[in-house]
């Protein structure tokens, strides 16, 4: 019934074909809304301020507008994901991203305008009744006021980015990209060019010599282009620096903070309490040393996989799975996500063309998502499907809000994946008799949570302190490479030994580039769902309506307003130690099995 070669998508409740005439006519329809939506209220939003119950109304308009767009924009991208290799899927896509570009220009004023308002006009705004709907889109729009310039300084800085910040990142993704390795891969008998990816996978194969080899070949590569790499660095850090001044921010984290709708105190009692704890990861990887046989263990054994556990799960089996897992924690959890299949929502196997990895679309509020996966059959895919599972439901649920609230705020945007990662996890461990596979499953599950976690709170320590010295002046490629192997071993303590070119470790990471001080955001939601899980566990089945709530709210609060009715406070460091308790209890969990050895 579930063959995972006839799973997939139903894209005709969208457009019956790539050429549908019909998806012409709605972009066509689009493209007219905005235009007349910008000659009903471009100049007309502040100065003076407009009535509350026009206000409504504008937003309603723009979102009917944008779901208009909206239809023929997610055809495309889904057509596309599904099959790259159509080259009218890639002409669709363009022109329809054209579009999109287009009238996301013809409607900018909208925004601009309402961060133009006084804070006096706002405020009394923002308390109108007409306007309770629109609440949170309009406080996090708003948050971005006290830092935005003047429209011609906002102009200018744009255009001089270009050359400036932008080029930096550029020349940074183009020099990556440009980086060609020489390496024997495994059962191979001569050196060839490999991708960086592939030398990166290798950090799971079973031979240690390969994993070390493999990743040293990876640093040095980087090493040898520290000239450079280490000038994008600089730059960045002291653009970063400028604009941090000319916009007022009291802090470096502020920009970053006030997208995740974090506060830059609540995210460094989450890193201190992170820090603190450090020592379990050092429990985990003195077993894992012990698990491997190894006098010492390196850091590219760290995920080096145990002897013995491979296993096959069929996609049906892996579906029953979650299925089972979800029902256990509240039957509407499993029910939301159940007609995925039968209703053409899944693409499950790989094929040419399709797009990699996994990942699952909302759509807009009252459409089911679509999921894609490129499930192989391993104990990843299964976590992969729980994972996507929970996007989903979380989705579905949170389909009664309007389409500024439909998505989840950022730091809730991993929630319901990864606590569906936790169910399943939980489930196959109490289903499973064979030791070695319970002490395999507990072991991806720990190093997983580590890696987002412990190591991520380590790459924004060591992005800080980067910071921080850059306001002192230039740093040098050694420089750089000092404070990050300071940072390493702060985390790793004389349980973990890192190879020579581990030094270069900092220089490929492209969040550094591309979206700074961004990987607290991970902590963050891991953390989350090891205390939201720790609750269930505490308070059982009457837990599950509070989480099931918490979906159906998707982006209509903030995060902490959210979060108040399951009992949780983002401002206690209790809180956040709450989620390494977890960690801790696995830990124990698994020094059992190993002991029983
Ligand atoms: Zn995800």
């Amino acid at each position: 019934m579930l063959d995972p070669q006839t799973l997939r998508w139903d894209l005709s409740p969208f457009y019956a074909a790539v050429d549908d005439p019909a998806l012409r006519s709605d972009l066509d329809a689009a493209k007219t809304e905005a235009a007349a939506f910008r000659a009903t209220y471009r100049g007309r939003i502040c100065a003076p301020a407009l009535a509350a119950g026009e206000l409504a109304a504008a937003l309603e308009h723009h979102a009917s507008l944008q779901r208009l767009a909206l239809r023929p924009y997610l055809y495309a991208q889904l057509l596309f994901s599904a099959d790259g290799s159509d080259a009218r899927h890639l002409r669709l896509f363009a022109e329809v991203r054209e579009a999109w570009q287009e009238i996301s220009e013809t409607t900018l004023f909208f925004e601009l305008e309402l961060l133009r308002l006084s804070q006096e006009d706002f405020g009394g705004l923002r308390a109108a009744p007409e306007l309770a709907a629109y609440g949170h889109h309009l406080d996090t729009l708003r948050a971005h006021a006290p830092y935005t310039l003047s429209e011609e300084v906002e102009q200018a800085l744009k255009r001089k980015d270009l050359t400036g910040k932008e080029a930096f990142v550029q020349l940074f993704d183009e020099l990556s990209a440009s980086l060609r390795y020489r390496f024997r891969m495994p059962g191979e008998d001569a050196e060839r060019e490999v991708a960086g990816e592939e030398l990166l996978a290798l950090l799971y194969h079973p031979d240690r010599e390969v994993r070390e080899h493999s990743f040293a070949a990876y640093l040095e590569t980087h090493g040898a282009q520290s000239l450079v790499l280490t000038a994008c660095f600089n730059n960045l850090m002291l653009d970063h620096g400028k604009e941090v001044e000319l916009r007022g921010y009291p802090d470096r984290m502020t920009p970053t903070c006030l997208t995740s709708e974090t506060s830059p105190e609540m995210v460094e009692r989450m890193l201190a309490v992170s820090e603190a704890h450090y020592g379990l990861a050092r429990e985990y990887f003195a077993i894992k040393r012990q698990l491997l046989g190894y006098e010492v263990l390196k850091n590219t054994d760290l995920y080096a996989p145990l002897a013995g556990v491979e296993r096959h799960f069929p996609f049906a089996e892996a579906w029953a799975l979650v299925q089972e897992a979800y029902a256990g924690f509240h039957p509407e959890l499993a029910a939301s996500v159940e007609r995925l299949p039968e209703t053409g929502r899944l693409d499950v196997a790989p094929r040419h063309g399709k797009s990699g990895g996994a990942f699952c679309m909302g759509l807009y509020p009252g459409a089911d998502p679509y999921v894609l996966l490129n499930y192989t059959g391993t104990l990843r895919d299964v976590t992969t499907l729980a994972h996507e599972l929970g996007h989903a439901a979380h989705y579905v649920l949170a389909g009664g809000q309007n389409l500024y609230h439909y998505h989840p705020p950022l730091p809730l945007a991993e929630t319901a994946s990864v606590f569906g990662e936790m169910l399943v996890t939980r489930h196959l461990l109490d289903g499973e008799q064979d030791r070695q596979v319970r002490i395999a499953l507990l072991c991806a599950k720990l190093e997983e949570i580590i890696a987002t976690t412990f190591r991520q709170a380590m790459l924004t320590r060591f992005e800080q302190a980067a910071h921080a010295r850059r306001s002192e002046g230039l740093l040098t490629g050694d420089e750089l490479c000092e404070l990050w192997l300071e940072q390493n071993r702060r985390l790793f303590g004389d349980t973990v030994a890192m190879i020579p070119a581990y030094r270069w470790g900092w220089s490929y990471i492209s969040h550094f580039i591309h979206a700074r001080f961004y990987c607290f955001s991970y902590v963050f939601g891991e953390l989350l769902v090891l205390a939201l899980y720790r609750r269930y566990q505490a308070q059982g089945a009457a837990f599950a309506p509070r989480y099931l709530d918490l979906l159906r709210a998707g982006g209509s609060a903030p995060p902490e307003a959210l979060l108040r009715p399951l009992g949780i406070d983002l401002t206690d460091p209790e809180f956040w130690a709450g989620g390494y308790a977890v960690v801790g209890e696995m830990l124990e969990e698994l020094k059992v099995l190993v002991g029983e050895a």
